[in-house]
């Protein structure tokens, strides 16, 4: 994409109504407006990287073996009615009349339909275990929408479901949506850890919040440092591996991890004092195990292997995928602006001409850019007239993992600068050795 075409208008001060980081930058990179409260456009920039965590949610997911489906935003309030939710979601349910007096909501969760829906067709034990999920917007008029994303009205979930014909397999559906959380979080460049939560509105006995740590977060952390040193990705467990699986689980409810709600002294006392760790965090995911709370309420019934009825075990696995934009830039950035993890970057690579009215610079970027768009890679070209100074401080803002800046003295020596976003790091090297390096 060449900027002189594109949609991408950044800000060089900071909106005064952002309180935190994130939200700052969000605005001034130009990644969403606000169009009410709590309410936000996603514009070229922010769609993107919103695109991106989308897709490593899904691969994930899928991995793990869940199945991707689609569900209305639309709800119809006689659905809720079946399991009582509706007179018990109070105020932040936003509740709809259609021109036929008839009365909807826009879903803030969909663990009624989407058991309604699995009654309807699931017949036998054969129909089990299933694990569905989409990747939806949803809304709940919060009091207080605030931090822009984070904690906006209308927002992106990815809500994920199990269906399972006892509690053992309900658990081990839990523990492998567990292993997929872990491995989801990690791949976008990110550490969240795992903590106890108490289960609340959705009900039940097994539930863990994924936190980030970040110093706005609203909730206070607790936990064992030993979560510094895992990688999910290196060890070796296999989806479907039960025994691996139940060890995860151990593992992780061994090893110390709470918010200010599940928070428990005496545990935390027995923590090593040298790995404990504390600060704020910010809830990304939240998995819940609710046995048979949905099915009995939506009339959801198997046929056994013996022939008699069974109702299935449930659990539902959320992922607040706009809130992680936030959480990421909170969690990586610098004084100058985001630092994009390179697998959610809007796009990995910047050119930059410092002076665009240079014809032999300017020919040098268009050909660099051109072979890195031939090569495949995501490449966004500041090919503005503006001041060189402008262009660079707008690439650090919008924090693109790899910038290749082009000047006329470098070009005259047939050399460019590649720069490393994160580290700072800048090299002088040839343009051949750029590509070569950009396209590995
Ligand atoms: P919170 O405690 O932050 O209000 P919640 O516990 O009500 O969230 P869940 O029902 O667990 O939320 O929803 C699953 C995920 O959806 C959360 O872990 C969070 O990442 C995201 N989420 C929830 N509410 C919002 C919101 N208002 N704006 C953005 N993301 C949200
Ligand atoms: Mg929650």
């Amino acid at each position: 994409m060449r900027w002189s075409q594109a949609f991408l208008p950044v800000l060089k001060e900071s909106p005064s109504d952002a309180q935190i980081v994130s939200h700052k930058l969000m605005l001034r990179a130009g990644l969403v407006r606000q169009t009410a409260a709590g309410i936000y456009a996603w514009l070229p920039l922010g769609w993107r990287v919103l695109q991106k965590i989308e897709q490593i949610v899904r691969e994930e997911q899928d991995r793990a073996g869940a199945i991707e489906m689609l569900m209305p935003t639309l709800q119809s309030a006689e659905l809720w009615r079946t399991s009582g939710r509706y007179d018990a979601y109070g105020p932040e349910m936003l509740r709809i009349k259609d021109r036929h007096e008839r009365e909807i909501l826009y879903g803030p969760t969909n663990e009624e339909m989407i058991t309604a829906i699995f009654a309807g067709d699931a017949r036998s034990y054969r129909d089990l275990p299933r694990t569905l999920y989409h990747i939806q917007w949803k809304f709940r008029d919060e009091v207080r929408p605030r931090f822009g994303v984070m904690r906006g009205r209308e927002f992106l979930m990815k809500d994920a479901y199990s269906f399972d014909l006892d509690e053992g397999a309900a658990r081990l559906s839990y523990y492998t949506q567990m292993l997929a959380y872990l491995r989801t979080f990690q791949r976008m460049g990110i550490k969240a850890v795992p903590m106890k939560a108490a289960s609340g509105p959705i009900g039940g006995d097994l539930s863990h919040e994924f936190i980030v740590l970040a110093p706005t977060g609203e909730s206070e952390v607790f936990y064992d440092s030993a979560y510094d040193g895992f990688d999910w990705h290196q060890n070796d467990l296999r989806y479907g591996d039960e025994a691996g699986l139940k060890g995860l689980f151990d593992q992780v409810n061994s090893t110390y991890a709470a918010t200010d709600e599940t928070h428990d002294e005496a545990r935390w006392a027995e923590v090593a004092e040298d790995r404990r760790r504390t600060g704020r965090g910010i809830e990304v995911g939240h998995i819940f195990y609710f046995g048979t709370k949905y099915s009995d309420a939506m009339g959801l019934k198997v046929s056994g292997k013996d022939g008699s009825p069974v109702v299935p075990h449930m659990g539902s696995y959320g992922v607040g995928v706009s809130r992680l934009i936030g959480a990421i830039i909170e969690a990586s950035h610098d004084e100058t602006g985001i630092v994009w993890p390179e697998a959610v970057a809007p796009w990995k690579v910047g050119i930059v001409t410092m002076r665009a009215d240079d014809e032999a610079s300017a020919g040098a970027a268009d050909r660099l850019y051109e072979h890195l768009r031939m090569a495949g890679v995501e490449v966004l070209y500041d090919d503005r007239d503006e001041r060189g100074g402008v262009k660079l401080g707008s690439m650090d803002l919008i924090g693109l993992p790899w910038q290749v800046i082009v000047g006329p003295r470098g070009i005259a020596a047939g050399t460019v600068e590649l720069k490393n976003r994160r580290s700072g790091e800048r090299e002088e090297i040839s343009l051949e050795s750029a590509l070569a390096r950009l396209t590995a």
